[in-house]
């Protein structure tokens, strides 16, 4: 790749990404390329190795965003969106379904800093310190569509169906969610459900932390998904789950101020998107300039090196935007919602134009699993649809910026 910006970071940038990249390149890439079939493992428990997520603690990651006062490793404040992305790239440039479990907790842990009053906040921040296995998720997808809450569409018709009713000092849960990542393995888990089916779900919708082992709260299934296999995606059912009435995050308002956690979260995660991009360009560079055909090393071909100056520029655009906007986001500025959707809509599709170069540079290798390019493939293309589908983030955009003339996007216009 091209040189790094060093100068425009701060110390604890610069020292985060070194230390990622050598917990990268020590650990985490030697173990998917000595362990290729792991991911496929039909047993999900055992798919990830402990000493992984064991490395991540010992460098600090797994924990960022619990409050220091917790004895957690706080980012500096005003850089922290900015920061969160170069690790989020250092790390999915190692696997992105790693950077996938470790994302879910720094968002959430930011969430909860933000939101969870104090008492929730002295229970489960000392839990999820000690253990090193232990991970946390963010439950809003349910069988009925995510985009109506992406737009959103608030109507009391697009409410959530999962539902929390108040009964004998708890909060009694009903409802189903899916595509949850960390969902399989989570020790804890934020639930959004509907406390008010009269109003639009801005109005009506709360939060919850829920333990795992609430009864009434089952994991029915690990999805197996196409890419980023190692987050354990999954799906819960809640049946009279019975969570006491202060494990009450946000009441009513819980989506509004969600935005928190969905700001910050869609820069790391188009940030994780980016690090499957360097890993691909990485691995082709490497290969183009070793492998032979028609006499001469394959980076010889003009038509080989067109392809890999493609990949090159449009990952350094991608890094570009994600900058821009986690700039904006770390300084509040006006324009952060729209360059959040921006980074992620150009993050997914640059990103899969680059792993479909590589793919086709690798020839028939590319399709191998042993070779690891159509692992890349698959996870950049499963992005597409994480963090709001591509088409939604561009609704979002257009709503953004033309906010007197561009309508709904859903339900009647009047
Ligand atoms: C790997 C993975 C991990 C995920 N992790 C999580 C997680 O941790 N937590 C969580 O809560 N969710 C998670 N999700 C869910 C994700 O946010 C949703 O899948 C995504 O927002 C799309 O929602 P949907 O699948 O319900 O599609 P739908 O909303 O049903 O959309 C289907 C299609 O219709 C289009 N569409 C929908 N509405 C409109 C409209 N009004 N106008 C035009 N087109 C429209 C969409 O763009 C899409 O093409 C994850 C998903 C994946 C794939």
């Amino acid at each position: 790749m091209i040189h790094a910006d060093d100068g425009s970071l701060t110390q604890e940038q610069r020292l985060m990404r070194d230390s990622c990249r050598s917990y990268v390149d020590d650990a985490v890439t030697p173990f998917i390329r000595s362990n290729w079939k792991q991911e496929w493992d039909m047993s999900p428990g055992d798919r990830l190795p402990r000493s992984i997520l064991e490395g991540a603690e010992a460098i600090g990651i797994r924990t960022l965003g619990v409050p220091e006062e917790f004895s957690g490793f706080e980012l500096e404040r005003e850089t922290e969106v900015r920061t969160f992305a170069l690790i989020s790239e250092e790390v999915a440039r190692g696997d992105s379904g790693l950077a996938d479990k470790l994302v879910q907790n720094w968002k959430v842990s930011i969430l909860l800093r933000e939101f969870a009053p104090k008492h929730l906040q002295e229970k489960w921040f000392p839990k999820l310190l000690a253990d090193p296995q232990f991970l946390l998720a963010h439950c809003l997808t349910e069988p009925r569509g995510a985009s109506d809450r992406w737009l959103p569409y608030n109507v009391p018709e697009a409410a959530m169906h999962t539902k929390a009713v108040l009964k004998d000092g708890h909060w009694v849960i009903n409802g189903r969610k899916q595509f949850i990542s960390n969902g399989y393995d989570a020790s804890l888990y934020v639930v959004y459900a509907n406390t008010d089916s009269s109003v639009g779900m801005l109005q009506g919708t709360s939060s919850f932390l829920v333990p795992r082992d609430t009864p009434g709260l089952t994991v029915t299934k690990c999805n197996e998904t196409m890419g980023c296999r190692f987050m354990n995606n999954g799906e819960l059912v809640f049946e009279d789950c019975r969570v006491p009435a202060d494990h009450l995050l946000v009441q009513n308002t819980a989506l509004g101020s969600a935005g928190q956690y969905f700001r910050a979260g869609k820069i790391i995660q188009a940030a994780k998107n980016l690090g499957v991009g360097v890993a691909c360009f990485e691995r082709t560079a490497d290969y183009v300039q070793n492998y032979v055909q028609g006499g001469r090393i394959l980076i010889k071909h003009q038509a080989v090196a067109l392809r890999l100056a493609d990949m090159a520029t449009r990952i350094e655009a991608v890094r570009s935007l994600i900058e821009r906007a986690s700039k904006a986001v770390d300084e509040g500025h006006p324009d952060m919602d729209v360059l959040c959707n921006m980074a992620k809509v150009y993050a997914s599709e640059e990103i899969m134009k680059v792993a479909t170069h590589a793919l086709e540079l690798h020839g028939g290798n590319g399709a191998m699993l042993e070779f690891g390019i159509e692992k890349l493939f698959r996870d950049a293309a499963i992005f597409l649809h994480m963090d709001a589908t591509v088409d939604v983030s561009r609704m979002k955009i257009i709503k953004t910026m033309f906010p007197a003339t561009a309508g709904k996007y859903a339900g009647p216009e009047n």
